[in-house]
């Protein structure tokens, strides 16, 4: 079953290494909790609100630098773990997390007070708490999950073209590379605008069930490169020059584009947040529905759809797709498909979390001016 999938190479650890490689999530989650406490970071505040003081909560963001010291650390090998150990572990880890994951969750959910979800089962995936933080706010879970997640998103996917490269030198397949470039620019993109993410639903809806801490930590930083599972162990797919081109700088193109939109749509509603009469890069007027104390934007990038940024998250997962060059590879396209599905799913639950916030008189009034949920004419 395992060689018919094609991952045969992915259980090639002795027994000594698959403890490694289970327990090495552990590891890894102990090392960021101690880099982000004691590494120097800024002080901000959040846009979700402290019911206990009616303030904005406060966070303290360094994930740019603990992401450039891990990278450090891992490309100069300074702990003495081969680079390619991440990848080849990829399994053993996805196992050790998870269970690491089930137990952190299981503490934090039986530790709160029973919430709105009265079943148990439910209450342990989707959380009681919606925020954890520590040490006077110095630490907050959910911005460890990002942190983390964003930075083992990278090193897996580099690790898995260090991988690569041992296994076929020469005859390597570029578009792994890029695929690798990919995700570590998409990851330090986010870092930059660390702040902005303190604005997105993770952050306003979710509570610290094991959905968060299982996807924040396990499927983000582990199992997001599972096209390259698969395609690792494929070479070069041996186009012609020119193909090779229009394939390569394509996927390039495909990937930049979807960045864009997503990047900019999630800007421009930061933006109108922070400074709600501020033309958007001095340039577009912001435009909104006022309801109650809120405001609906619908101007700009969210005048075109209620949710086009993950119209660009979608493009980006296309590239992802199409950048290993095996178009009818079903493992190329597994990120897509869970791309796809996800922001589906949550463009629904946003909607129904906001029609409850602004009222469905307000929200009915902006779904009747921006028609589209995410792709504009079509959905
Ligand atoms: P959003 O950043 O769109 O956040 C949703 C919230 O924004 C809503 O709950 C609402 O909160 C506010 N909002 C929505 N529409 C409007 C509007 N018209 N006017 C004013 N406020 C509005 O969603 P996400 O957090 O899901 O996404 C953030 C980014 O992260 C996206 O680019 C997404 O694609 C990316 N992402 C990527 C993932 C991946 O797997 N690749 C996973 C998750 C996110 P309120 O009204 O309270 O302000």
């Amino acid at each position: 079953m395992i060689e018919w999938l094609g991952i045969g190479h992915l259980f090639e650890l002795s027994r000594t290494e698959a403890v490694a490689g289970f327990f090495t999530p552990l590891v890894i989650f102990a090392a960021f909790f101690l880099a982000q406490l004691i590494l120097p970071g800024r002080r901000v505040p959040g846009y979700v609100i402290n019911p206990e003081t009616g303030e904005p909560r406060s966070y303290r963001l360094n994930g740019l630098l603990v992401f450039a010291i891990a990278l450090i650390v891992w490309a100069l090998e300074l702990t003495g773990m081969p680079r390619d150990w991440f990848y080849r572990s990829s399994i053993y880890a996805v196992a050790g997390g998870t269970v690491f994951t089930t137990i952190f969750t299981i503490i934090s959910v039986l530790s709160q007070p029973q919430g709105k979800v009265k079943n148990p089962l439910l209450a342990l995936w989707f959380g009681r708490a919606q925020e954890l933080s520590f040490f006077n706010e110095r630490f907050d879970v959910k911005m460890y999950f990002y942190v983390v997640g964003g930075t083992m998103l990278s090193l897996n996917a580099l690790s898995g073209a260090v991988y690569h490269y041992q296994l076929f030198g020469e005859s390597s397949n570029p578009g792994v590379f890029l695929y690798a470039a990919f995700f570590t620019f998409y990851v330090l993109d986010y870092f930059i605008f660390e702040r902005v993410q303190l604005y997105t639903y993770d952050l306003i809806h979710e509570s610290l069930g094991f959905k968060l801490w299982w996807g924040g930590l396990v499927v983000y930083g582990w199992m997001f490169i599972l096209p390259l599972w698969g395609m690792a162990a494929y070479p070069d797919p041996g186009f012609s020059p020119a193909w090779s081109k229009v394939w390569l700088i394509g996927a390039a193109a495909l990937f930049l584009f979807g960045w864009g939109i997503s990047r900019g749509a999630n800007l421009q509603k930061y933006s109108f947040k922070r400074w709600p009469d501020r033309k958007f890069l001095g340039l577009i007027e912001p435009r909104f529905i006022e309801a109650g104390d809120r405001r609906i934007l619908c101007s700009g990038l969210w005048g075109v759809a209620r949710h086009f940024n993950y119209m660009g998250e979608g493009f980006l997962s296309l590239s992802i797709a199409l950048v290993f060059g095996y178009f009818t590879n079903l493992w190329a396209w597994t990120y897509c498909v869970f791309v796809v599905a996800m922001f589906t799913y949550r463009q629904r639950d946003d909607d129904r979390h906001c029609a409850e916030k602004y009222g469905p008189e307000k929200w009915g009034e902006y779904q009747a001016r921006v028609k589209y949920r995410i792709v504009p004419g079509i959905y």
